[in-house]
């Protein structure tokens, strides 16, 4: 399960911007989870509530964001969005896409005391 090591990264960056910010407390924690990063939004709140235990992120509530996915195509130049890779250009039909967006998953806000 790749969400647990995914999730200690997020808790690496929360103690980071405490240092940075100073606050003592996370409440909530948003996440942005591309369509296309295989990151399962499920495990990830369920690897969160374990990892967070005993760091300043203990209890916080993990809200995710799914972005879709994007994808240039090459038939017809232009910007598409497509749920999953290897998914045909839903304007043309063309398989010539070039993955450009929703493979990410980062930190978009955390709101703390
Ligand atoms: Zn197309």
């Amino acid at each position: 399960m790749h969400e647990m090591a995914l999730c200690e990264g997020i808790i690496e960056i929360i103690q980071e911007e405490s240092r940075k910010h100073a606050f003592a407390r996370v409440n909530v924690v948003c996440l942005e989870i591309g369509a296309l990063s295989h990151v399962a939004p499920e495990a990830m709140k369920f690897c969160f509530e374990a990892v967070a235990a005993r760091t300043i992120a203990q209890g916080a509530r993990l809200e995710i964001v799914e972005t879709p996915g994007a994808a240039w195509c090459m038939a017809c130049s232009k910007g598409v969005e497509i749920k999953q890779r290897y998914e045909p250009c839903p304007s043309c039909g063309s398989y010539q896409l070039q993955v450009t967006g929703g493979e990410e998953m980062r930190v978009r806000e955390l709101e703390v005391d």
